[in-house]
């Protein structure tokens, strides 16, 4: 037997109901929600069949919002951020209520403009263990916290580290109007950082030590 189950079609697209947006296969979606209170679900179409009545269903994989995973919403994540999970389910096309962009991190990042319709994803999730992948990312600044892009960061000049102006004493303005940054640790103490980094040959370490008398 094909793999079609007999009295299904797939189709190429489904035209979303009042509208003349069309969803492809690949497309994310927003699908209404059955408590209207919550704000859309979004999904990224895997299928689109109609059974032998025309009923149009799709076939989607659950993109999850950061409040709605296990570990819940954190600082860094952002307020358009999903996670791509492994929850796949079959829904009536006419749930669909629009068409929305999932971009790469990197690539959201890079948007002169977030729009309604712009989320970003960087991690895959598994709704059943709360996992990601991957499990670790990068950090910055002092509070070493992933990046929030949300949340402006400036860039060191010395360390090349990316750093919260609160994190570093400035409101956000201030940091807006900044020409240069140095971090605190580029700036202001070169020599003492000098020595971190560098193997204490120098006595100068034990110059508070109280010289002992040379014995002869
Ligand atoms: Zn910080
Ligand atoms: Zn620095």
């Amino acid at each position: 037997m094909a793999k079609t189950k007999p009295g299904k079609k797939d189709l190429d697209s489904y035209t979303i109901k009042g509208t003349t947006k069309v969803v492809r296969t690949g497309d994310c979606v927003l699908m209404r929600p059955s408590d209207s209170d919550k704000p859309p679900y979004v999904a990224r179409v895997e299928k689109i069949e109609a059974d032998h009545r025309n009923n149009v269903k799709v076939r989607v994989r659950w993109y999850y919002r950061p409040e709605e995973s296990i570990g819940g919403r954190r600082q860094f994540h952002g307020a358009k951020e999903l996670f791509l999970s492994d929850h796949y389910d079959v829904q009536s096309a006419h749930t669909i209520e629009g068409k929305c962009t999932v971009h790469s991190f990197k690539n959201y990042t890079k948007l002169e403009n977030v729009g309604a319709e712009d989320y970003f994803c960087r991690f895959e999730y598994k709704a059943s263990t709360g996992g990601f992948t991957p499990d670790r990312v990068a950090v910055y600044c002092k509070c070493e916290m992933p990046y929030n892009p949300d949340d402006l960061m400036v860039q060191c000049e010395g360390c090349k580290d990316w750093f919260h102006p609160s994190c570093m004493g400035m409101t956000i303005e201030d940091a807006k109007k900044l020409e240069h940054f140095l971090c605190s640790d580029c700036s202001s103490d070169d020599d003492a950082k000098r020595s971190l980094n560098t193997f204490p040959v120098s006595p100068s370490v034990e110059a508070k030590v109280e010289p002992k008398r040379r014995k002869r």
